[in-house]
């Protein structure tokens, strides 16, 4: 079940809502609010090709795990 995220077009405020079925009202829980922008770039973003490496950005070319060349102490 996905959970979307929104902004409500009444008072503003971002909420987000678990949507069962797509038929189900969505309403503001601020204000109760029915107007509202479905926001998806937070939450449906492949992680790959977004720029957030989980690698070391610099000095990582040897490859070997945690440790460095230059040594980390854990050996
Ligand atoms: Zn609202």
């Amino acid at each position: 079940m996905p959970i979307y995220e929104y902004v409500c077009d009444d008072c503003k405020k971002p909420f987000e809502k678990l949507v069962m079925s797509q038929s189900e009202k969505i309403t503001c829980p601020q204000c109760g609010g029915r107007h509202h922008k479905l926001q998806l770039s937070v939450i449906a973003s492949p992680s790959k090709s977004a720029g957030g490496s989980s690698s070391p950005a610099s000095g990582g070319a040897s490859g070997g795990g945690c440790c460095s060349p230059s040594g980390c102490g854990c050996h």
